[in-house]
């Protein structure tokens, strides 16, 4: 009922909506539309109220709900259900416990905060409050798990397109980051559960730098981190950008899920790289080896040439790549 009210608000916040006029629009009782309206307003919604003429919604909380998201979504099934949370430990860790429990395909977990947000092999992801787009998206490919890192470079390809709209130039850092002028403004962890040749699901998480300021970094990555709001000098609309992802996403997943295959995102991937060309390091385990990135091929392989001739590809994996002057 009150994404019901909020709707009813949304569609004449021009003028004032009588109370009555609301219980006749929805059939409540006006103490329950009372009770709904203050609810709003606890919420962050900023709403006029007056005995005598009623409600009028002055303005909406910057919050990743479903009911602020909602209106600018247009997918097909990505995002579809979303479920927000002001604080989380981990929206990976939650996303798992829901897909474990048959949620459907294209849920997504957002959260404002994440206490314990996680990047690849138990590193930390920082992740204050309001500052950033937090999210993990339940995914059920019918699909070989040896196909699953292949979604990631679908999550990079997003990502890149979605700042395009925002007229932002970022750059992928093979496999899984986002770079503006190589420093990291986005990170991408995949997990997955399955069997052998089977997946049950794939949960994809996102942590977007949206509108952090140099102050919410810690100090050990503040010189290989940054933030959207920074490198375009602009308060980033969370909630367009977050609608144009999921959009865009779901966009380039639906040729992996239909055609098994991923080449409109590697080429987005391939076009905005940050390491092709570049010599590299690449760390796997402990152990480092330098080499040059040649290319990444039409399965999201990185195709690389050591010194001695020799070319190799890469799977993603928990391979770590750097460039070898500053971060990438
Ligand atoms: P790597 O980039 O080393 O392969 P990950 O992709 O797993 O590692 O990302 C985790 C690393 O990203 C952390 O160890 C930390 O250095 C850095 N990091 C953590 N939070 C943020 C953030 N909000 N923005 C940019 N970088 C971050």
């Amino acid at each position: 009922m009150k994404d019901k009210i909020l709707r009813l608000l949304k569609e004449n916040n021009d003028h004032f909506l009588s109370g009555q006029g609301i219980s006749d629009n929805l059939g409540v009782s006006r103490t329950a539309i009372w009770k709904y309206i203050n609810s709003l307003k606890e919420e962050g919604y900023v709403i006029n109220s007056s005995s005598k003429k009623g409600y009028q919604l002055i303005s909406c909380p910057d919050l990743l709900t479903a009911d602020e998201i909602g209106d600018k979504l247009h997918t097909k099934f990505i995002g579809k259900e979303i479920v927000h949370f002001q604080s989380i430990d981990s929206t990976n860790n939650k996303a798992k416990e829901l897909a474990a429990k048959n949620t459907s395909q294209g849920t997504v977990v957002i959260a404002e905060e994440q206490t314990l947000g996680r990047g690849r092999l138990g590193r930390n992801w920082t992740s204050p409050k309001y500052k950033g787009i937090w999210l993990s998206i339940i995914l059920k490919p019918d699909t070989n798990p040896m196909k699953v890192p292949k979604i990631t470079q679908i999550g990079a390809a997003a990502v890149i397109e979605s700042l395009k709209s925002l007229k932002i130039d970022a750059e992928v850092k093979w496999p899984n980051d986002i770079v503006i002028k190589g420093k990291k403004v986005c990170g991408i962890l995949t997990e997955m559960s399955g069997e052998l040749n089977r997946v049950n699901y794939v949960v994809m998480g996102l942590g977007i730098n949206a509108n952090l300021q140099k102050n919410d970094f810690p100090e050990n990555i503040i010189d290989k981190a940054t933030s959207l709001s920074i490198e375009s000098n602009s308060n980033i609309d969370r909630k367009t950008l977050v609608s144009t992802l999921l959009f865009k996403f779901e966009e380039l997943y639906e040729e992996f899920d239909k055609e098994g295959i991923i080449k409109t995102s590697v080429d987005i991937c391939r076009k905005n790289s940050a390491i092709i060309g570049k010599d590299i390091k690449i760390i796997n385990r402990e152990q480092e080896t330098f080499a040059k990135a040649l290319d990444i091929d039409d399965n999201g392989e990185l195709i690389v040439q050591y010194k001695d001739g020799s070319i190799e590809k890469l799977i993603s994996g928990e391979i770590s790549i750097r460039a070898l002057n500053g971060y990438i």
